[in-house]
């Protein structure tokens, strides 16, 4: 298998995490005898530094000549006093806008040597993996009008408008979209909505439960918005698959990420457009670049993401993803995850690790896994 990545690490600890993550692709690429090629490009405040934009032409066609997008993080404090459409920050909306990917997908999984890490207590998380799949270019952020007249003599300014729009194709494709990564996973889609109060709900609704025929082996549930809410929080492991629209989803998605307990572990992609992106969920996180604390399974598993959705590579995604799981039920912490309870002695405290060793452990673990499998083959 060929694949071109496009390699935009960006600000912060973006370089130091998506150095992590294509050591692991070479890796995979190495053990599997596959051609993965990666093409580094500029974005961000470092873009902003050697190109003038947070978004240079030459990154945008680098990019869309790709068969996939990896991007680290971009951020960087001493641009803060740029007009937002200059800041680094700006890049990321530009290019998220350019390859048009409509459907987000997040995971959010209790990984059960982390269960002390979460705010929620092990036997509530216990079994959680849920896939959220959020739309992402309609409904309230896109809708119009909008507006804020501040000078506007009507009600002092006081008045502002948003609209909630959606097609029926534009809930049919993304809804597809969600069908058929259930299909391949536990076999159920739990649809959010506001189906009581909003009528851009109800079409939602309508338009799901008609997409949902298509898929016969697949469950169809309906949940409203504010329920969903506190079901994720209380039996997070009912839920398999998680359609939602814009609004609903960034904020459900945030929620459900308590789930797995730290910031620095959670991955996504954003596929449907042009070309598929990729990154960690995370921020350029300037208060630790540069010191090698960042935590590089974010942006590990995101790599596993880039192998599932863009080059159909399920076996290597899953060993990626099980080779971290490995590497923490070692007993293996980057400094977001360390956790030293009450009397422990520093011998029994958990082994924390760099940024660099964390990517090597998990390469390890990859490599002596494949080689176990292959063993087996042979005999
Ligand atoms: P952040 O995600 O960068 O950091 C929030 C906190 O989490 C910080 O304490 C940070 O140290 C910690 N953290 C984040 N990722 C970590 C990791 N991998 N390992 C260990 N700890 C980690 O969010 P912020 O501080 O609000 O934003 C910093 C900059 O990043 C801002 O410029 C912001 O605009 C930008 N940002 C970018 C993205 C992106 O590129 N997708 C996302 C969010 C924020």
């Amino acid at each position: 298998m060929k694949l071109k990545i496009a390699v935009l690490a960006g600000d912060g600890i973006g370089p130091e995490v998506t150095h992590e993550a294509t050591e692991i692709l070479r890796a995979v690429a190495e053990l599997g005898g596959h051609e993965f090629t990666f093409v580094p490009g500029l974005i961000g405040g470092v873009a902003i530094t050697e190109a003038g934009s947070p978004l240079p032409t030459e990154t945008l066609d680098l990019a869309l000549d790709a068969d996939a997008v990896f991007l680290g993080a971009v951020g960087d404090p001493k641009f803060g006093a740029l007009a937002p459409d200059k800041r680094p920050e700006a890049g990321l909306l530009q290019i998220r806008q350019a390859l048009g990917g409509f459907a987000n997908l997040r995971p959010s999984i209790a990984y059960s040597a982390l269960s002390g890490n979460s705010p929620l207590r092990p036997e509530v998380t216990e079994g959680a993996d849920i896939l959220f799949v959020r739309e992402l270019l309609g409904g309230l952020y896109f809708g119009a009008p909008r507006w804020w007249d501040k000078t506007s003599s009507a009600n002092g300014g006081g008045e502002a408008i948003n609209t909630m729009r959606y097609t029926r194709d534009e809930v049919v494709r993304v809804a597809r979209v969600a069908f058929e990564l259930a299909e391949k996973r536990r076999k159920k889609v739990t649809s959010v909505d506001k189906a009581n109060v909003l009528e851009v709900s109800q079409l939602w609704r309508a338009t799901v439960t008609e997409v949902a025929k298509e898929y016969p082996g697949v469950t169809l549930e309906h949940q409203l918005v504010d329920s969903m809410a506190m079901h994720l929080m209380n039996i997070p492991r009912n839920f398999d698959v998680v359609l939602t629209e814009n609004l609903f989803g960034d904020i459900l998605s945030d929620e459900a990420a308590v789930i797995t307990g730290s910031l620095g572990m959670l991955p996504s992609a954003t596929i449907g457009g042009a070309v598929n992106l990729y990154e960690p969920v995370h921020g350029s996180a300037p208060d630790i670049a540069g010191t090698g604390k960042a935590n590089p399974l974010g942006a590990i598993l995101t790599a596993a993401m880039v192998l599932r959705h863009s080059a159909h590579l399920e076996a290597e995604a899953a060993a990626i993803e099980a080779a971290v799981q490995h590497v923490l039920n070692e007993g293996y912490r980057t400094a977001d995850l360390a956790r030293l309870s009450a009397g422990a002695t520093a011998s029994e405290a958990q082994p924390v690790v760099s940024t660099r060793e964390m990517g090597k452990l998990v390469q390890q673990a990859l490599t002596e896994a494949t080689d176990r499998r292959q063993s087996m083959h042979a005999v």
